[in-house]
């Protein structure tokens, strides 16, 4: 068996649980926790901040507009938090 495996979280396609981008639809982190943007604490698509830091957990997304939780990616599929 090869390493451990778990689903992407935008595609579905299996990766490895440490891998830095999912092969199958190349979006970064895509099994691993979410993290903070400015400290990496692992953060909750449930959280308005971050619990290590205080950073804003809501952003404006810059392709659809709305008001979305700081992850990687937005929804519609934009990435979030690049500076
Ligand atoms: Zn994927
Ligand atoms: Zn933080
Ligand atoms: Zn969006």
């Amino acid at each position: 068996m090869p390493g451990y495996q778990h689903p992407c979280r935008y595609c579905g396609e299996l990766a490895p649980a440490d891998a830095a981008a999912c092969p199958a639809c190349g979006k970064v982190n895509p099994c691993g926790d979410l993290r903070c943007h400015k400290c990496r604490a692992p953060v909750k698509e449930t959280w308005k901040a971050c619990a290590g830091c205080g950073l804003k957990l809501e952003t404006v997304c810059p392709k659809c507009g709305k008001t979305v939780f700081l992850g990687d990616y937005c929804a519609c599929g934009a990435r979030l938090g690049e500076k």
